[in-house]
């Protein structure tokens, strides 16, 4: 009935169209300015999606029907429930979660087309073609690697796993092993073995498997990382059952995600100075809580939220260093009290922010824009660093690594080569922090012994409250 209506070509335009769509999204989300449109142009593009494939539906019959509203609507109030609940820096984790749910969709939707291959037009004189075939195997291994993959992921990050590497002796052998079994499967498959069934299921198994052995020797701090390797597969996966459906628009929407999300591992990667293999051999970061006391024995300058607002006042250029701990304080809205509070008494006031300041790219350019920070005092790295030299106070606000100077200089440092914000240049640092703990590295701040540092040991909304307060 509808699918009369929908010819194979208006059908592939519509599609396109919503591909166009998703290609502004994204071009939407690069900036905080143009995010909000760039996520109504998504919202546009699976509008169209979605009802362009309701509208080819073979089987359109009310059950039908009431089965796809009934699951679009429990999916949609879920999704809806758990972004608004989610805190920004729970964010990793619950990209993690809806990683784990492409894959397994992936998984799924090849058994369903495995079993009944007339249902999606795959079957040709009583057998399924090799190219579908093929299709629905690389959809279960790389659905079933990126849901296992992405659970172990959220447990980890959610706290409620080990975060340091889990390092199997011989793992790199079992999982080459366990890799020989799924091809030697999937040839038999093929070739037509009459067990292919059970060859399908040991294939999905041992693939979660995989998912498992792979993530589990990766540490904390690696893992926003992983996420967005995790995010690529998740796209490909869907890209590639796309085909199997002979639906262009999961094959166009697959395809961005995949390529998006290596690129944004790839901009990671360099951003922190990890190589893409070093990450998934695993190993860094696995100390990665902060907050921990070091014991340390060398002088350290403490102030109080008074001698902060002192050196402030006076001061007439700040640079505004945000960093994790003021997200986890939640600590923009009363940074943006204090520093209009100094920009009303004429000092200039500009942020700067790490492209890895806190625990996933953008993470405090959403924050501050939450707090409605002008995006003209907002500058990155590379535009940034050589004003520390003549600025009065570098203010570094629950930042550690990304201020860390054993990135230029200690070749031992597993952040070594990392591009630092070089906050030591500024005639006073202060920096907000609760302890003089380490940062996500699990490494020394050798800043915090300087002799041009004050350290303002306290949670950053309280501090910053008090130095408005003081000021
Ligand atoms: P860090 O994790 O290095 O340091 C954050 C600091 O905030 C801690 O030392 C902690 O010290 C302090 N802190 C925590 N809670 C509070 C609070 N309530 N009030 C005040 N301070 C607090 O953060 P950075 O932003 O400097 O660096 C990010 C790190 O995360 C880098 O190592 C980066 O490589 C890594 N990472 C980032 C990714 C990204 O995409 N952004 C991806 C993967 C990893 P204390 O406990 O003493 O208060």
């Amino acid at each position: 009935m509808f699918s009369d209506f929908m010819s194979v070509d208006l059908t592939a335009s519509l599609y396109l169209l919503s591909g166009v769509f998703f290609i502004l999204a994204i071009r939407g989300l690069s900036s905080p300015e143009t995010a909000r449109i760039g996520n109504y142009l998504g919202m546009s593009g699976m509008l169209i999606a979605f009802t362009v494939t309701i509208l080819n539906l073979e089987d359109n019959s009310l059950s039908n029907l009431i089965l796809i509203v009934a699951g679009i609507s429990i999916g949609g109030l879920i999704g809806t429930f758990l972004s608004k609940k989610v805190a920004m820096t729970d964010m990793p984790q619950m990209v993690a979660a809806l990683n784990s749910m492409g894959g397994m969709s992936a998984v799924l939707v090849a058994w369903a087309a495995f079993l009944s291959p007339a249902a999606f037009g795959l079957e040709i004189n009583g057998y399924i073609a090799t190219a579908s075939m093929v299709e629905m195997l690389l959809g279960i291994f790389v659905g079933a690697i990126t849901f296992s993959g992405s659970v172990i992921a959220f447990l980890k990050l959610q706290g409620l796993m080990k975060s340091a590497p889990v390092i199997l002796p011989l793992r790199h052998v079992i999982s080459i092993g366990i890799f020989s079994i799924i091809l030697v499967c999937s040839y038999l498959i093929l070739i037509g073995s009459q067990y292919d069934q059970v060859l399908f299921l040991v294939i999905s198994i041992l693939s979660l498997a995989l998912g498992l052995l792979l993530i589990i020797p990766i540490g904390g701090a690696d893992m926003p990382v992983v996420i967005a390797v995790l995010n690529s597969y998740s796209g490909f996966a869907a890209a590639i059952i796309g085909f199997t459906l002979n639906n262009l628009a999961l094959v166009i929407t697959g395809a961005l995600v995949g390529s998006s999300g290596a690129i944004l591992s790839y901009i990671m990667c360099v951003a922190m100075n990890r190589s893409f293999f070093s990450v998934i051999m695993g190993g860094f970061g696995d100390e990665g809580v902060g907050g921990e006391q070091v014991k340390e024995t060398r002088p350290v300058k403490i102030g109080s939220a008074d001698d902060a607002a002192f050196i402030l006042k006076n001061a007439s250029s700040v640079i505004i260093v945000p960093g994790y701990g003021m997200a986890v304080a939640r600590a923009q809205n009363s940074l943006k009290e204090m520093v209009d509070k100094l920009k009303e008494m004429g000092i200039k006031v500009t942020y700067a922010i790490h492209p890895v300041a806190g625990r996933m790219p953008g993470h405090m350019n959403v924050l501050l824009a939450e707090a409605d920070v002008p995006y003209d005092d907002i500058y990155e790295l590379t535009e940034i660093n050589s004003d520390f030299a003549q600025a009065d106070v570098a203010f570094v606000i629950g930042a550690n690594d990304v201020t860390n100077p054993a990135a230029k200089s200690d070749p031992n440092s597993p952040i070594f080569g990392m591009p630092i914000l070089e906050v030591e240049n500024a005639k006073t640092v202060l920096f907000v922090k609760r302890s003089l703990g380490i940062g996500y590295a699990g490494i020394d701040n050798d800043l915090f012994y300087q002799e041009n540092t004050m350290m303002l040991l306290d949670d950053a909304k309280k501090m910053s409250e008090d130095i408005s307060a003081s000021i």
